[in-house]
């Protein structure tokens, strides 16, 4: 008889509708089906519980988390220039970026959230708070072109950015990732050595990239061609770059991220929020290029949960075009998880045997998930993150019945309350 690490017992599967029992073994899904005879080492009883893949945020800079709330209702440009880069100069240090990204942890963790691709500054410290948490990170040291409290030239940003994947590549459930800010903010000599950095490590690299009209319109005055073609010409773009945003897109440019298998990541609240505009997803689908989502910082969202923005993608894509089935929930719900996991080469995302086993239970006991005709609708449509009730990453169960087991979540709490007054000070 088969033995198990894990079992999780009767519960339904959002993909069928169905009771099912799944037998996780090595931090994979070994089995899926209607009656497990063995028993797991630990075992789950879901009775009334939805079984998910977890999510996939794949795009986002967590320590950011302590400057939620800051500068509302503020266009892009002056929401950096004016808000956030005169406060990150004041106070980023590692014990900020340590206190912001264990905030942040806490949030992603019970919205459901076990992979997720970050680029910040002092990233060593977001490691070591994604270690204890035990979920998945792609974490990159941000290059850039300023000085700031962090390095004075690129050299200096490229030098830490090494320095920092090297010290993170033999970790099991983080990967680092290099990560040059956006065209706007690093000259094409500094994205020329991301790129050979990326190369010569073999790693993912993770940049903005037309995000807003007034990027499209500096980078074609400062070079004479839009943000893409930019990057193809310096010989950037390849399956291994993941770009956030990618809201104004020409027809030329959909066809050579396509051609390059370059991925792109759709941030629609943040997109909203900072009035950059909406990315036509449905068109890019059609066209063939691979997209999945994020949430962008907690700071100009202003959250991490990866549910509202799956129901956010699947409602504004229909109101955008008239059309119903412009974005459907399945689509919505698959950028937020396989489509996350498959860019980064990660086997997951799905309920299937040989996948990693990163799964979420959501308790429909309450008013708005009854009565439950169509689990994966439902979820999209109908439940909060607050319903998420167990979280498993790598068959490591890290949320059980609402408690997070890896992270002290009153400590988080009290410390995010002592930065904020900091921080307020200064305002
Ligand atoms: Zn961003």
């Amino acid at each position: 008889m088969q033995s198990y690490d894990l079992v999780i017992r009767s519960a339904v599967n959002i993909d069928t509708g169905k009771i099912c029992d799944v037998g996780i073994r090595d931090g994979k899904i070994a089995e899926i089906s209607e009656k497990i005879d063995s028993r797991g080492k630990e075992e789950i009883r879901a009775e009334g519980k939805i079984l998910s893949p977890s999510f996939a945020n794949m795009h986002t800079h967590i320590p950011m988390a302590l400057m939620r709330g800051i500068g509302a209702d503020l266009p892009l440009m002056d929401w950096l220039q004016k808000v956030i880069w005169p406060i990150e100069k004041e106070f980023v240090s590692p014990e900020f970026v340590r206190a912001g990204a264990e905030l942040a942890l806490l949030e992603m963790i019970r919205s459901g959230t076990t992979l997720f691709l970050d680029m910040y500054f002092f990233e060593e410290e977001v490691g070591e708070a994604v270690k204890t948490a035990g979920i998945r990170g792609g974490l990159g040291f941000g290059i850039l072109d300023f000085p700031t409290r962090v390095a004075r030239e690129p050299m200096e940003y490229i030098k830490r950015a090494k320095e920092f994947a090297k010290s993170m590549k033999e970790e099991e459930m983080i990967f680092p990732v290099i990560c040059p800010h956006a065209v706007y903010t690093c000259s094409p000599g500094t994205l020329t050595m991301a790129k050979e950095l990326a190369d010569d490590l073999d790693l993912y690299l993770h940049i903005h990239l037309s995000e807003t009209r007034e990027e499209v319109e500096r980078v074609k005055e400062e070079y004479g061609n839009t943000p893409v073609l930019h990057l193809e010409k310096l010989g950037f773009l390849s399956p291994k770059v993941i770009c956030a945003h990618m809201v104004w897109l020409s027809d030329e440019e959909i066809q050579i991220v396509k051609e390059k298998g370059v991925k792109s990541v759709h941030c629609p609240e943040s997109n909203l929020k900072l009035a950059s505009g909406i990315a036509p997803v449905p068109k890019y689908i059609s066209k063939g290029m691979h997209v999945c989502l994020g949430t962008d910082g907690p700071a100009s969202n202003d959250n991490l949960d990866m549910l509202e923005e799956v129901a956010t993608t699947a409602k504004i894509h229909k109101g955008n075009s008239l059309d119903a089935r412009a974005i459907t929930a399945e689509t919505a719900f698959r950028l937020a998880t396989e489509k996350g996991f498959e860019a980064v080469g990660i086997k997951g995302g799905r309920i299937l045997e040989g996948y990693v086993a990163d799964l979420i239970l959501i308790n429909t006991d309450s008013p708005h998930l009854q009565p439950l005709y169509d689990p994966l609708s439902q979820v999209v449509y109908s439940a909060k993150s607050s319903d998420i009730d167990t979280v498993i990453c790598n068959g490591k169960v890290i949320m059980e019945k609402g408690q997070i087991k890896s992270l002290d979540e009153e400590r988080i709490l009290a410390q995010s309350r002592e930065w904020s007054e900091k921080i307020r000070s200064k305002l």
